[in-house]
């Protein structure tokens, strides 16, 4: 019943300094609700896992040393299983995107020990939204309990509102993007993964109207910075195009995205023949003389490959 209890104490302590006016809180804040996320999870693997969840886990290789429930949270030289040991027990017995919210929570938590002395309070908003919906699941879905009861109607109602409060501020950004005119499809694919630099905030809205351009300010809800669009644009493509590039390239196939020759961004994004930044498009895309595809690096041939302008050079 102690790590229950423990459990509980700690993420009422968390919400309770998440509540306080005094921003140095906020580290203590993090500090606590992830260690209590991570007891109750504990709890529930101690106490309330089912045979079958057992079973699965064990058919997983997801917790290896146990011959018994009893001893999952335990490892061989008497530590406690760490975070990784966790990611892959969610992974089995969690429904997708829960594990994320608690990610999330560990992310920050390390932020908070090797970087940031101080968080914006939209952030801390952020990282308890995450966690009601962390805990929402965990309590009802595998505790079959009432999180009422469990943390306390105060403590469950800050929670909730938080998450409301953040949503609300989620389609008000939604919103505002939806004004601005994108003007080549990848853009509907990567505005999910537009983020402030500072936090990694997805909470940008902007006040212009009319066609994306690259000067465009994005306002972050989180901690009040103003970027400009290829401030994040070309490392918004980096991270949303690495892991098809990686697999096109290494299976013989082209890159999906190149260096603009105009804007020298890389954010020349092939299916649509068009860079996202500047809007600069290919003169030429076929080879007059052969026929073959000619690369953005190519456009200063007057219409002919690599290979075919150096053989009419030549014959000259
Ligand atoms: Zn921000
Ligand atoms: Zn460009
Ligand atoms: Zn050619």
């Amino acid at each position: 019943m102690d790590l229950l209890d423990n459990a509980i104490k700690s993420i009422q302590m968390g919400i309770e300094d998440f509540e306080d006016e005094d921003s140095k809180r906020a580290i203590s804040a993090v500090r606590n609700i992830y260690s209590g996320d991570l007891l109750l999870f504990k709890y529930f693997l101690s106490e309330k896992l089912t045979d079958e969840e057992f079973w699965a886990l064990k058919k997983a290789g997801a917790v290896q040393n146990s011959k018994e429930r009893s001893d999952i949270i335990f490892k061989k030289d008497n530590r406690t299983i760490g975070f990784s040991d966790l990611a892959k027990i969610c992974h089995v017995l969690f429904k997708e995107g829960v594990w994320e919210n608690v990610k999330a929570l560990n992310k920050a938590r390390n932020d908070v020990e090797h970087h940031y002395s101080e968080y914006s309070p939209g952030f801390l908003c952020r990282l308890v939204s995450n966690n009601f919906a962390f805990l929402k699941y965990l309590i009802e879905e595998k505790l079959e309990e009432d999180p009422i009861i469990i943390l306390g109607e105060k403590y469950w109602n800050i929670l909730k509102d938080t998450e409301g409060n953040y949503k609300i501020l989620e389609k008000k950004c939604i919103n505002s993007l939806n004004q601005i005119q994108w003007w080549a499809p990848s853009f509907f694919k990567l505005i999910p993964w537009f983020q402030c630099p500072e936090f990694s905030s997805h909470l940008l809205e902007t006040e212009e109207k009319g066609d994306f351009h690259n000067e465009m300010l994005l306002g972050c809800s989180e901690c009040g910075n103003k970027i400009h669009a290829y401030e994040i644009l070309e490392e918004t493509v980096s991270q949303y195009f690495e892991p098809e590039n990686y697999i096109s390239v290494r299976y013989g196939g082209d890159s999906l995205t190149g260096i603009c020759p105009e804007c020298q961004l890389e954010t020349y994004i092939f299916e649509d023949d068009i860079c996202l930044s500047c809007g600069y498009k290919r003169l030429y895309t076929e080879c007059a003389r052969c026929h073959d595809g000619i690369s953005i690096e190519e456009q200063d041939f007057g219409g002919l490959c690599g290979y075919c302008y150096n053989l009419c050079i030549k014959d000259d």
